[in-house]
């Protein structure tokens, strides 16, 4: 006789095996030696000076907001930490410090990519046709069904970001720390605005105030770096009602049944009504204990900046011919947009999923019927 459980009701917690070390450690770039080595250290640590200089003339306030932020939030990791004994300065947080303190610099390149991909998701089109029915809202009410539809949008587009091949490129890298604190959550790469630029455009279309949209933008931004502390705290009773630390760290998380799950910025409510809510239930009192991916990515900013654009170089000839290059652009936005049919409209996995590490090895495995695992069938105990 066989039951179906589910592993939020397994006790035990499920984690992925350690991440093949060949698959990082191997890399050209990883491995340098000798002259070489010193020479391209020197080198980057050159131009991320650089970076950081400009940086501060850009906006030095986020120096002050850095300086804050760990006066803060370290004290509360120290005291209530989520992986006990890990450290201030624990693996590669010079490069999450490096993405916040080149954030001004990194941020100009963000508008720029914020204002190309929201004008060229035509988000303002159905928020141009939603415009009458916002203008009919009372004037109190209207930041509330603002927010509402910012996070709806925001949504929409992280779910996006991980399971569309093209856009998890640029995702990857805010995935990549294996150690959350209060600083990992600045490391995300500049073309990555997608999950916010949608949503803004979104709102300007329908009408809303572009100083409105902008705080809901900036709100979200600080609301998630905040979710990504190194801190034990979880109120049971919040859980369905607003994003929190663990709720995001469990999206960060890189086990076998957590994958592809909570998307939402600051409401959960997406979540649980397209089926990618995961919250394992209180009484097993399992908490995310492995993050990062899989895949191959370099340790430090420069590299992460540069991996997405990886094999850009090939298409440069394109430029010279550009019929062939209109119908190669055609092509991938097509192939885009069915990449984004096919996460919006596959099957849901709300409920019950197999705890199989190795399951969800990739993003792109989260595509097509595999994205649908069958629940686990585990014999009754026999007994008297
Ligand atoms: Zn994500
Ligand atoms: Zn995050």
């Amino acid at each position: 006789m066989t039951t179906t459980i589910s592993p939020q009701d397994a006790p035990q917690p499920t984690p992925r095996p350690p991440t093949d070390p060949r698959l990082r450690r191997t890399a050209p770039d990883d491995e340098p030696s000798s002259r070489r080595r010193w020479f391209s250290r020197g080198l980057r640590l050159l131009v991320v000076a650089a970076a950081i200089t400009a940086s501060f003339f850009i906006d030095n306030s986020i120096f002050t907001g850095i300086v804050v932020l760990f006066a803060i939030v370290a004290p509360f990791e120290k005291l209530y930490p989520r992986q006990k004994g890990q450290k201030i300065r624990r693996p590669l947080v010079t490069t999450d410090i490096a993405f916040a303190l080149a954030g001004p610099l990194l941020n100009v390149a963000a508008i720029a990519a914020v204002i190309v991909i929201g004008g060229l998701s035509f988000f303002w089109l159905p928020g141009l046709a939603l415009r009458p029915l916002v203008g009919m809202i009372p004037a109190a009410v209207l930041p509330f069904v603002g927010f509402l539809l910012f996070d709806f949008v925001a949504y929409w587009t992280h779910r996006w970001a991980h399971e569309v091949p093209f856009m998890w490129r640029f995702h990857a890298v805010h995935h990549s720390p294996e150690h959350m604190d209060w600083v990992s959550g600045f490391r995300i790469h500049p073309f990555d605005g997608v999950l916010i630029a949608p949503g803004f455009f979104f709102l300007l279309g329908a009408g809303f105030d572009a100083e409105l949209a902008g705080v809901f933008a900036v709100f979200q931004i600080i609301l998630g770096i905040f979710f990504h502390a190194n801190v034990r705290v979880r109120w049971r009773w919040v859980d369905k009602i607003a994003c929190n630390p663990e709720f995001h760290h469990w999206h960060h998380a890189n086990e076998a049944d957590s994958i592809g799950h909570n998307y939402g910025a600051a409401l959960p409510w997406w979540d649980l009504a397209f089926g990618t809510f995961f919250m394992p239930k209180w009484a097993t009192r399992r908490r995310p204990q492995h993050y990062g991916i899989d895949e191959y990515l370099p340790r430090h900013m420069l590299g992460q900046l540069a991996h997405p654009c990886r094999g850009a170089r090939r298409h440069l000839w394109l430029w010279r011919h550009p019929i062939i290059a209109a119908k190669t652009v055609r092509v991938a936005a097509r192939n885009l947009l069915v990449d984004i049919h096919r996460s919006s409209f596959r099957p849901t996995r709300s409920v019950r999923r197999e705890t199989r590490p190795g399951s969800f090895s990739t993003n792109a495995s989260l595509i097509g019927p595999s994205a649908a695992p069958k629940p686990v069938k585990l014999p009754l105990p026999s007994g008297p």
